[in-house]
C-alpha cells in the first residue's frame, strides 16, 4: 500500500534528496568513502558547504550584506542566541504558540520583553493584531505555527530589526529577505533531515551589545569561520544541498508556493465541505499552507479515533494533531505530492459515506 507522509517534522523530503544522500552514504563524490566518514575540511565537503550557501542565496534572492549559516543545536538554540547577540534593553515578541513561548522565555532572562500580541486565549487558533513599538532592539515572530496551523503569510514592515522563526515555512513561498534582520529554523521540515539549523543574518546587525557572548553562541564566530568553527552536521548539510538542487530544478519558491496554495485549498475546501470535520483555524488569512489542522465537528467527537484508525489503515501517516491540541494535522510541505492530498480527501469522503 502506498504511504502518504503527513508528519509535521521530521517529515517528507524529496525522493531526489533521499536517493542522492543514500548514494553519498555509500560513495561520496567519487572518494570511495562515505559522506559519514570524510573530513568536513576535505575539499569535497567544503565544496558542498559553499554550494549550499550559494544556492540558498540564489533561491531566496538574498541581498548582499547577509550571511547564510548552517549550525547545530536546532531552532531551539536560536531562541537563546538571538537575545545573546541582539538584546540590549528591550525586545518585542508576538506570542503565537508553544515555539514563540519558548523564544519569549529565553529572552526574558535578558531584560524587558514586551509581548505585543497573543492568541493564547483561543488556543493559538488565530494570528493576533499587533503594532510594533519603535523603542525595542528587535521584534520576534514565528511565521508558521506548526502545532496550531496558523501562518503569517506576508513580510511585515517593521521599524525595528525583524527576527523570524521560519522552521516550518522556509522555501514554501517567496520572501523579501531585506525586510528581516535574522531568519532561522530547524531544517527538518522543508529542507533536510534533523540536525542542521539554518540562519540568514544581516551582518551589520551584530556588534551592538556589550556582554560577553559564549563563542559558540556568537553569530560572528560562525560568520567568520563560514559555519566551520566546529564540525558542522555534515550529512544533513549534504542532504540540504540536494533539496536545494531539487528546488532549483522544480521552479524554485515561486513554483513551490503555487503548488502549496493549490494543495492547501483542496484540503481546506474538503474540511469546510465535509459535515464531519471543521478547520481549527477559522480566518482564511491566518490558515497555514504548510500545516492544516482540523477536528471533528461538534456532535461527531466520538468519531475521532475511528477516523484516525480508518485513515491510518489506508496509508495516511502522521495525521494525528499535536498532543497539546488533539484532532488532526496534515502537513503539506513542498515535497508532499498533490496526489497525497487527494488521497486524504478521498479517505475523508469515504469515511463520511460510511458514517451517514
Ligand atoms: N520553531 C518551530 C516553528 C518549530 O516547528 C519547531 C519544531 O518543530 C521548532 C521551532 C523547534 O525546532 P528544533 O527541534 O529544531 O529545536
Amino acid at each position: 500500500m502506498k504511504k502518504h507522509n503527513f508528519y509535521a517534522g521530521p517529515s517528507i523530503l524529496p525522493q531526489y534528496t533521499i536517493e542522492k544522500t543514500a548514494e553519498a552514504v555509500r560513495d561520496f563524490a567519487g572518494t570511495g568513502l562515505s559522506i559519514m566518514e570524510v573530513s568536513h575540511r576535505s575539499k569535497e565537503f567544503v565544496a558542498v558547504m559553499d554550494e549550499a550557501v550559494r544556492l540558498f542565496k540564489v533561491l531566496l534572492n538574498i541581498p548582499d550584506g547577509y550571511s547564510v549559516l548552517f549550525l547545530g543545536g536546532g531552532a531551539s538554540i536560536q531562541f537563546a542566541m538571538i537575545p545573546f547577540n541582539l538584546f540590549k534593553k528591550k525586545a518585542a515578541y508576538l506570542n503565537t504558540g508553544a515555539w514563540s513561548k519558548k523564544a519569549i522565555k529565553e529572552a526574558q532572562a535578558f531584560g524587558d520583553v514586551e509581548v505585543i500580541g497573543s492568541s493564547e486565549d483561543k488556543m493559538f487558533n488565530y494570528i493576533p493584531n499587533f503594532s510594533i513599538p519603535k523603542d525595542v532592539d528587535y521584534f520576534h515572530i514565528t511565521t508558521n505555527n506548526t502545532i496550531y496551523g496558523t501562518e503569517i503569510k506576508y513580510d511585515i514592515d517593521s521599524p525595528v530589526p525583524l527576527v523570524a522563526d521560519m522552521s516550518s515555512d522556509i522555501f514554501s513561498r517567496p520572501i523579501d529577505v531585506s525586510k528581516y534582520a535574522i531568519i532561522y529554523g530547524g531544517a527538518q521540515k522543508n529542507l533536510a533531515p534533523a540536525g542542521v539549523t539554518f540562519v540568514i543574518i544581516k551582518n551589520d546587525i551584530l556588534g551592538k551589545v556589550d556582554r560577553h557572548i559564549p563563542t559558540m553562541l556568537n553569530y560572528q564566530t560562525h560568520i567568520d569561520k563560514e559555519s566551520m568553527f566546529n564540525t558542522p552536521p555534515v550529512l544533513p548539510v549534504f542532504a540540504a544541498l540536494q533539496t536545494l538542487n531539487w528546488l532549483e530544478d522544480n521552479g524554485g519558491v515561486e513554483a513551490m508556493h503555487k503548488t502549496n496554495v493549490y494543495k492547501a485549498e483542496l484540503l481546506y475546501n474538503e474540511i469546510d465541505r465535509n459535515p464531519l470535520f471543521r478547520a481549527a483555524v477559522v480566518d482564511l488569512n491566518d490558515r497555514s499552507i504548510m500545516n492544516i489542522c482540523f477536528v471533528m465537528k461538534q456532535g461527531y467527537e466520538e468519531l475521532e479515533k475511528p477516523f484516525f484508525d480508518f485513515a491510518s489503515g489506508k496509508g495516511m501517516i502522521g495525521i494525528k494533531g499535536h498532543r497539546s491540541v488533539g484532532g488532526f494535522r496534515a502537513s503539506t510541505y513542498n515535497a508532499l505530492p498533490t496526489e497525497s492530498v487527494e488521497a486524504l480527501i478521498a479517505v475523508m469522503q469515504e469515511f463520511e459515506e460510511n458514517n451517514k
